[in-house]
């Protein structure tokens, strides 16, 4: 029997929908959620992230903040933006788009950012806040699978999580939540040995690695649940992600697909941040008027 699609673009939108709803709650108290988005450089896919997160700032009703730099920009003019950002009242989160040049330290312009505004949920605070199972900015595309399984009703607590992929923020951050939902989760890598005979016990299987075809049905166990992280382009120059869907979608009890899956919920989430960003913010005299 064919799997049960995850149709992410529409949980997507019933998200989005009641995050404008809070928007325009906060709105009515002279707060408007606004989010600063740094793009340095002119690389396209880059480009087209950014362009589509200041989009969806503008129809949930959010100020969205675009601030571009050359490729060429000096470390030290970066990072005064950010601290420019960082006391910014009008702005409750920061994003500065990856990857960044290599003359510019990334893990420094991360940690430039205050926990508070890092609606990315990069910062080291905000990781160790997540691992110990503290409030925190959760990373959006691992927050985003989360919303998905839950939305879908499907139980995490006790389930085997296989994930393919430990980038700091897609595999080990995901890991991580579905580990504070009390799955039993094993984790994938370029260097894992075997990696049929693990996928094939996972309940859950995340794939999240940057490789068109990599899960095939025979790396799956029947009625799976199956998140494609990935998203690549085949030889056709198509988007996909990193599993076979037409195979799997046979053998699997659910599957997200690519576009339309994993991808809508990250943007989503990372609103859904920068609203709660904002509902953080103490009234002072000006803004509770
Ligand atoms: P990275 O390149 O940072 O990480 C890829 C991971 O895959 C690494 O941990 C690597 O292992 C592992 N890997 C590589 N080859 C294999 C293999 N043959 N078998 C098992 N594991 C392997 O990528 P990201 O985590 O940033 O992104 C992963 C994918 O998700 C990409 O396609 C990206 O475009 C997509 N993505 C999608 C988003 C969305 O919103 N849908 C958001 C962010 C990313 P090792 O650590 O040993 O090198």
């Amino acid at each position: 029997m064919a799997a049960q699609l995850i149709d992410g673009k529409q949980i997507a939108k019933n998200k989005q929908e009641e995050i404008a709803k809070e928007v325009q709650e906060l709105k009515s108290r002279n707060i408007i959620p606004g989010l600063a988005v740094i793009l340095v450089g002119n690389n396209p896919a880059s480009r087209t992230y950014v362009k589509s997160k200041e989009k969806a700032c503008l129809q949930l009703g959010m100020h969205s903040v675009l601030i571009e730099f050359p490729a060429t920009i000096c470390e030290d003019e970066l990072l005064a933006k950010i601290v420019e950002l960082n006391e910014d009242h009008s702005i409750h989160g920061i994003l500065v788009q990856l990857p960044l040049p290599n003359h510019i330290n990334e893990k420094k312009v991360i940690e430039t950012i205050i926990p508070e505004k890092d609606v990315d949920g990069f910062h080291p605070i905000n990781i160790g806040r997540m691992m110990t199972g503290q409030d925190s900015f959760l990373p959006c595309t691992p927050y985003g699978v989360m919303v998905m399984l839950e939305e879908m009703n499907i139980s995490i607590s006790g389930k085997h999580v296989v994930v393919v992929g430990r980038s700091n923020i897609v595999g080990k951050p995901s890991g991580q939540l579905f580990l504070n939902e009390n799955a039993t989760v094993t984790y994938c890598h370029s260097k894992t040995t075997d990696l049929k005979a693990i996928t094939k016990q996972a309940d859950i299987l995340i794939a999240a690695v940057g490789k068109v075809d990599l899960i095939t049905a025979d790396h799956i166990k029947e009625g799976a649940v199956v998140i494609d992280v990935g998203m690549n382009r085949n030889k056709e120059g198509k988007l996909c992600g990193d599993v076979s869907f037409d195979e799997v979608k046979e053998k699997a009890g659910y599957i997200t697909p690519v576009p339309g899956g994993v991808g809508p919920m990250t943007i989503t989430m990372l609103m859904y941040n920068t609203l709660k960003s904002a509902k953080n913010v103490k009234p002072t005299i000006q803004n509770s008027i």
